[in-house]
């Protein structure tokens, strides 16, 4: 396999993962992030880190995310803004499980001017009879490490293999609960991945019905096709 270039030649920028529940971007996301040194920023995570701290957030967010429906825009919009403060996304990040409306990718939009990168979009695409497992077998550790009891076990039963603590399963990873994120996902986030599809950016398209390692090197295979190469494009802007 050929190396990546230089992280000085290869920027991804803002990169978004796309897709249903269970079709892989967390582990895609927290493997790349490492890769490019740029943050993870999964709205997700931190919906349930504001459960845990029992924030106004966090309670309504609950109530929510226990039916498998989604939380309000306004609010999941106000977070995402309070973490793009934070200094380690200057050059970057991958969005995952974000944007899930359109109304999200439009707000979206309007912060992304504050990057000289364009996004690029992956939508990780997995087949709906193989999800199922990939939910209901999902175990996460509390620093949110991803494992899966069936594709992707811990090497002790309900152990984290990076720092022994004791793994979890999600309240929504029910059969129940996963149906009800699917009709979300369909009535709301299927728009937004033709949304990026569509409005001329950069959009790729990868199968996630293969390992995990599979996985990575199709997205990485993509993103270097849509790379931005600050010295190239310097040349072809003159
Ligand atoms: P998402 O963030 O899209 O909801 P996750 O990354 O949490 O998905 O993955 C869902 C489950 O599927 C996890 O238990 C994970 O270990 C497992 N998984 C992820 N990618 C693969 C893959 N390529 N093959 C098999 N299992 C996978
Ligand atoms: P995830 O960890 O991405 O599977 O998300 C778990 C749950 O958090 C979803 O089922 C929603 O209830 C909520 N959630 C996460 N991200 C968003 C978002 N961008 N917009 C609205 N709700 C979200």
């Amino acid at each position: 396999m050929k190396p990546l270039p230089n992280a000085s030649d290869f920027l991804p920028g803002p990169v978004l993962m796309l897709g249903a529940p269970g079709v892989g971007k967390g582990t895609q996301a927290q493997l790349l992030m490492a890769e490019f040194n740029i943050p993870q920023i999964s709205t997700g995570d931190l919906l349930r880190e504001h459960r845990k701290n029992h924030t106004k957030l966090g309670m309504l967010a609950d109530e929510l995310m226990s039916k498998g429906q989604l939380v309000p825009d306004d609010l999941v919009n106000d977070m995402v803004a309070e973490r793009f403060k934070q200094p380690d996304t200057e050059h970057g990040y991958i969005l995952d499980g974000y944007p899930r409306t359109i109304n999200q990718a439009e707000w979206l939009d309007t912060q992304l001017v504050a990057y000289l990168l364009p996004v690029v979009a992956v939508h990780i695409v997995v087949p709906q009879r193989v999800l199922l497992e990939r939910i209901t077998g999902r175990r996460i550790s509390p620093a949110g490490r991803i494992y899966n009891i069936y594709t992707n076990p811990p090497k002790v039963e309900g152990i984290c293999d990076i720092d022994g603590s004791k793994l979890e399963q999600r309240k929504d990873d029910t059969e129940e609960v996963f149906h009800e994120r699917m009709k979300a996902f369909d009535a709301k986030t299927a728009a937004v991945i033709d949304y990026y599809r569509t409005h001329g950016g950069r959009f790729a398209e990868v199968n996630g019905d293969q390992p995990v390692e599979d996985v990575t090197k199709a997205i990485r295979a993509a993103l270097l096709k849509l790379r931005h190469h600050p010295e190239s494009d310097k040349d072809s802007e003159q």
